[in-house]
């Protein structure tokens, strides 16, 4: 039998619109993608969610 021991985690990438900085961060539960979350702290543009992905990460 096999046991592959894996354990995926889940990535968020948001970015603001306007300055386009992006911020890497661990996805929570109601994120999907271009849900508006949160206001940029430099430029106080709109930060959407860009990128929802999954990483596999092999134990
Ligand atoms: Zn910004």
């Amino acid at each position: 039998m096999f046991s592959k021991k894996e354990e995926k985690i889940t990535y968020t990438v948001e970015k603001c619109m306007s300055c386009n900085t992006m911020v890497k961060r661990k996805f929570k539960t109601g994120d999907f993608l271009f849900k508006e979350t949160s206001e940029c702290q430099s430029c106080k543009g709109k930060i959407l969610i860009e990128k929802i992905f999954a990483e596999t990460i092999k134990a």
